[in-house]
């Protein structure tokens, strides 16, 4: 940051009038630091708990994932933030505020991994969220919200964790099975939750301030554009179609190229049809079509059936929908040229969970006050502030993935850019608590 702006932003952040601040709050001037030495430490302790030779395996309610809530626990008690675990299995603790009648700032991320995972995706925000509240008594600002910490329980298994808290669950979904074998209400009880009680984990709209989640963006696009900080738009709505493709099994031999209802070649017009439609228009959706079931999936037999399977992506929901009609109008054109049948059905539509302006601004002038580098964009992948976003205003803050690289032991973000992530959201949540 140039010398001008940093002396414009000191007086901007002077300027701001403390009303009803009791006298011993300390006038915050400039912007303040985490300790990013002893948060890289908290990382590089982390990353023995669930280590393989194949990656991180710290999968939600397995053993490993066991030792790293007792390891986060101990982090919470030496913040002097007394860990309680709520009837869901969530980790909170809480940083009390001057002011009762204010909602707590709720931050954190989650600590459970995929198979074979790394060290940064969960952890990181986790940490950093822990060291904020420490950072923040340490040098001695008291904030007039509370400030709640929050680890939530398997967010890899589907954001488990974060939906009980909103109430997104019945109570069928707790016998769902977990990657780790055990039933979500088994893995709630091996937590230190009650299952049979989770509902009293239930927040409402209005129970929180806004909630602030750091982590590692998973993506190459901040290291490609040479930036520190992302700041998060929303994360993407998700549409999961499933097309199946009707045509005619015949001899690859005997019937001639003109005669042909060949399925897997409606298929292929298909895929590359949606692979134009999505990028030829500016903008960040994305779709893919992933999984091709082809019958009967012989050498010498024209293909009678194709299934197929399409994951459209973006921030705007009416985008969503106008391309979920254009690949529809596809089917129907090609299925005509080519003598066959398309069939769609729709597996999942998740909405788009848009970030509140205000969050964003208050992420986007501490990274500023900071001096870093920063661009606002979208999350492609899912995150437990997709859920919190239904009950109270959320940002997001995202820090460079070496390589893009994410769910890998080769997952890596820089100890400076750790230090980056975290100094923005302690700055944020000052931001949040004016
Ligand atoms: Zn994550």
């Amino acid at each position: 940051m140039k010398r001008r702006e940093f002396l414009q932003q000191s007086a901007a952040l002077a300027a701001v009038p403390f009303v009803g601040v009791p006298p011993t709050r300390r006038r915050i001037r400039a912007p303040l630091h985490v300790d990013g030495a002893r948060l890289n430490s908290w990382l590089a302790s982390f990353d023995a708990i669930g280590r393989t030779p194949t990656g991180i395996n710290r999968v939600a309610y397995s053993q490993a994932d066991l030792a790293g809530r007792t390891f986060t626990l101990d982090l919470f008690r030496q913040a002097g933030l007394a860990p309680r675990i709520d009837t869901a299995g969530n980790i909170f603790g809480r940083l009390e505020g001057s002011s009762a009648s204010l909602k707590p700032i709720l931050i954190g991320s989650h600590i459970d991994s995929v198979t074979d995972g790394g060290n940064f995706d969960g952890p990181l925000g986790s940490f950093a969220a822990i060291e904020t509240a420490r950072s923040l008594r340490e040098q001695g600002v008291r904030l007039r919200h509370s400030l709640d910490v929050v680890v939530w329980q398997n967010e890899e298994g589907g954001t488990i964790g974060s939906k009980l808290a909103i109430g997104e669950f019945t109570d069928a979904d707790l016998d769902k099975v977990a990657r780790s074998g055990k039933t979500i209400r088994e893995g709630i009880q091996l937590v230190g939750g009650d299952a049979t009680r989770w509902r009293d984990a239930v927040k409402k709209s209005g129970d929180i301030a806004c909630y602030i989640e750091l982590h590692i963006e998973q993506g190459g696009l901040l290291e490609k554009a040479d930036l520190q900080i992302g700041v998060v738009q929303g994360i993407v709505g998700l549409r999961w179609f499933e097309v199946t493709i009707t045509g005619f099994a015949n001899h690859a031999g005997a019937t001639p190229m003109n005669q042909r209802q060949d399925a897997m070649l409606a298929a292929a017009k298909f895929t590359v049809a949606v692979n134009d439609a999505i990028t030829g228009e500016p903008g960040r959706q994305v779709a893919t079509v992933g999984r091709l079931t082809v019958s009967p999936n012989t050498t010498n037999v024209i293909p009678a059936q194709v299934v197929l399977t399409v994951d459209l992506r973006d921030l705007d929901r009416a985008k969503l929908s106008r391309f979920t009609d254009t690949f529809e109008r596809f089917g129907r054109e090609i299925g005509a040229a080519t003598g066959t049948a398309f069939a769609f059905k729709r597996l999942v539509d998740s909405e788009p969970a848009i970030a509140s302006p205000k969050v964003m601004d208050w992420i986007d002038t501490s990274a500023a006050a900071l001096g870093l580098t920063r661009q606002r964009m979208p999350s492609g992948a899912g995150h437990d502030a997709q859920e919190i976003s239904r009950i109270a205003p959320m940002g997001m803050i995202f820090v460079p993935s070496v390589g893009g690289i994410s769910h890998s032991p080769k997952e890596f973000t820089k100890a400076a850019d750790v230090v980056h992530g975290a100094d923005v959201l302690l700055n944020a949540v000052i931001a949040a608590d004016r």
